[in-house]
């Protein structure tokens, strides 16, 4: 186990400046946390934390990312929580802390064919700072060296295979070599000991009959290019078992070949040695055609660069090396982390929450088949989406400014229709708040709830928009519906006529219509007139009595999702409820308004002087504090009603008209009753934007000399 000491002089080591009182606090308080947590290992649950903040100060990571590596799992595993980190270490490592806590919770369904799709969910998810991703990947790398002492098989299994499928293709894409090849070798002996075994066994076989065969190329390789004054270090190693095996299986390549299995790095000072040097091995022994890559002249996107060749060696052995620098060897291993070293240093670089995604999508390696430049092109659109988390981990991806209604119907439409309110990174929060990267959204559902219409103004994923609109369209049908239902009673009575199922059918047939509740919804959306009905039903009926001139129906027709929108806000409730102006009182903003919960369907706004509210005075738990929401106001246009007694003259109820037209409101509906010779009583409803425009129809109405009097209705 690293010391105290040890960690801080290894950071010093590269960053004179690191700040050694912080590293020390993330020491002591990590120690504190985990406190006697045992690993399945038995050592002590702190070393983990340590060896991985080792990991990345052998990334020569900076300060932050260290201490992140330290308290990487004490939220998720001990009792300290974020605003304590927070207190002790700041805004930066808080957010860096939460992001691993973050990325440990999301689940990967392993096996199967959705490899690059979680390799970009996990891209993504980490996408606002690059060093989350370093911190998980060392973490990675120590949970995989100490694999073997979980003693769940299943367990082991599972991670390796997430290893193999997730971490070490992220690390390559990385150009983080060395930290890939040691998580695939880790991960291929759990999950292929076989193979691994018998790799190892033959090349134990051939190190044995060889008589160490490295060895003797890196003298003869050392030995010549010496002769000819070049300073290098020439680095030979047998391949990883992992790696060969993959060639055995890519190439069909026999086993025997020796070539394959050994790999060497010649290591040198500048650019200029490197071409020095290969121009010595090409003159000395016959290289291999078709092998020979310049990375140097034109590195990969990744910044990777070297020159690799192969040669007929030394005894007739292929013999397979790569040139390079020291500095080109740094980025070779460590990739990202390199770059991110370097470009810490400058005090130029920009800093910003997309800043390494972007170029991490850049240095992404050179695109060599379809399939990885769709996963490219795929990632760039990715950007216009957020990414969310479910309590339990699994990722939902939206679009750019999503809603938690967005992430309801995401998740399921019945989640969605039934949502009443979300909590987001546990706390309480607006169903119309738009979602950031890495929120962790609790949808609450109640049963019976159906979707407010009033979601369609903020909702904007396409699943979403869809449910809403149909449950918009189906509410207002039920509504032509019930319409339709009392305008055919009216006309049947007036007949004195009564119509049974049979003839409601023939006439629903004759009139068009698949059933009779399309009928009555015809009848109800105006479609079909009343007159039409009773002729199809009872031809050459009469009507007997008398109407109204116009039916006495409550005025429920049309423009019913624009007076829904909502205008409210709610206090002391769960923000996105179904909401409905009452029809009987009409209210307007502007108006004192009260609400009154009915279960199932939501809240129905009354003004406070409504008369139906002495209904519900045994019930106060139905009672809603509610109050018009000031800024949208305006935007929103509302059904007010009037009550006006006018002069039975001509051209009366003209004149009311003009007015009304003349202060920019639409009349959504008219009813009159005649009240007398001489006056005659209209109840209009009127589109209005609140209480002032209202007040400014109801006082030109009033300086109307053919206007008696002008009243709202109130119920
Ligand atoms: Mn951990």
């Amino acid at each position: 186990m690293i010391r105290q000491y040890e960690l801080v002089e290894q950071v010093r080591a590269y960053d004179p400046n690191a700040d050694e009182s912080l590293l020390n606090r993330a020491y002591v308080f990590s120690m504190k946390a985990h406190g006697s947590q045992m690993r399945d290992s038995g050592d002590s649950y702190f070393s983990h934390p340590l060896e991985v903040a080792g990991i990345l100060t052998g990334m020569k990571l900076d300060c932050a990312t260290v201490v992140t590596g330290l308290l990487h799992d004490t939220i998720e595993d001990t009792l300290a929580t974020s605003e304590q980190i927070e207190d002790l270490f700041g805004p930066e490592i808080t957010k860096l802390v939460d992001g691993v806590t973050k990325l440990s919770k999301i689940r990967f369904p392993t096996e199967g064919a959705h490899r690059a799709e979680n390799f970009r969910k996990l891209l993504l998810a980490m996408s606002d700072d690059i060093r989350v991703l370093l911190v998980k990947l060392a973490d990675r790398m120590h949970n995989m060296r100490t694999l073997v002492h979980v003693k769940k098989p299943e367990k082991r299994r599972r991670i390796a295979l997430e290893t193999m499928e997730i971490y070490a293709p992220l690390a390559e894409r990385m150009g983080m070599q060395g930290i890939k090849d040691e998580l695939q070798e880790l991960a291929f002996t759990e999950l292929n000991p076989d193979a691994h075994n018998s790799i190892m066994k033959r090349l134990q076989y051939l190190r044995d009959e060889g008589t160490d065969m490295v060895a003797r190329v890196i003298l003869d390789l050392e030995q010549i290019l010496k002769l000819n004054n070049l300073n290098v270090r020439v680095v030979g190693r047998e391949k990883r078992a992992y790696s060969i095996w993959q060639k055995m299986e890519r190439d069909n390549v026999p086993f025997e070949r020796l070539s394959d299995i050994m790999a060497f790095r010649i290591i040198v000072d500048d650019v200029a040695t490197c071409y020095a040097v290969l121009g010595i091995l090409h003159t000395k022994w016959p290289m291999i055609p078709g092998r020979f890559k310049d990375y140097i002249s034109t590195p990969k996107q990744n910044e990777y660069q070297s020159i690799h060749t192969t040669f007929l060696g030394p005894e007739s052995l292929r013999i397979e090396v790569q040139i390079r620098t020291e500095e080109m060897h740094e980025v070779a291993e460590l990739g990202v982390a390199a770059h991110w070293h370097y470009k810490a240093n400058d005090a130029k670089v920009e800093r910003g929450p997309y800043r390494w995604l972007r170029e991490l999508i850049e240095t992404l390696d050179q695109i060599e088949t379809p399939e990885e430049f769709l996963e490219h092109t795929k990632l760039e659109m990715f950007q216009d989406q957020v990414f969310c988390f479910t309590p339990k981990g699994a990722l939902i991806a939206l679009p750019t400014s999503a809603t938690s209604v967005d992430f309801a119907y995401a998740v399921h439409t019945q989640i969605g229709d039934t949502c009443v309110g979300a909590k987001v990174n546990g706390k309480r929060a607006q169903l119309r708040q738009p979602l950031l990267h890495g929120d962790q959204v609790e949808i609450i559902c109640a049963e019976g709830q159906t979707p407010s219409p009033t979601w369609e103004s903020f909702a904007v994923s396409a699943k979403a928009r869809m449910a809403i609109r149909r449950f918009a369209r189906q509410r207002q049908n039920d509504e032509y519906r019930r319409l339709g239902n009392a305008i055919a009673d009216k006309i049947f009575c007036s007949a004195g006529r009564e119509a049974d199922n049979d003839v409601l059918q023939a006439a629903a047939e004759q009139l068009h219509q698949k059933t009779t509740g399309d009928l009555y919804v015809a009848l109800g959306r105006g479609d079909l007139t009343d007159r039409q009905l009773l002729e199809a039903a009872f031809p050459g009926s009469k009507i007997k009595r008398r109407r109204d001139k116009v039916l006495a129906l409550p005025f429920s027709r049309s423009r019913w999702r624009k007076r829904n929108v909502e205008t409210v806000s709610i206090n002391g409730m769960i923000p996105g409820i179904a909401i409905r102006y009452a029809e009987c009182c009409h209210p307007i903003p502007g108006d004192r308004i009260v609400g009154i919960v009915t279960p199932g369907e939501g809240a129905m706004i009354h003004t406070t002087e409504c008369e139906v509210l002495e209904n519900f005075n045994g019930t106060p738990e139905r009672w809603l504090d509610v109050s018009w929401e000031p800024d949208s106001a305006e935007a929103e246009i509302h059904v007010g009603r009037i009550s006006t007694v006018a002069a039975n003259e001509a051209g009366a109820l003209g004149s009311l008209l003009t007015v009304i037209a003349s202060n920019s409101s639409n009349i959504v509906n008219l009813k009159i009753n005649d009240r007398s010779k001489d006056f005659f009583e209209v109840v209009i409803d009127l589109e209005v934007r609140d209480v002032k425009h209202m007040a400014n129809i109801i006082a030109g109405l009033r300086a109307n000399a053919l206007v008696s009097s002008v009243n709202r209705v109130r119920g």
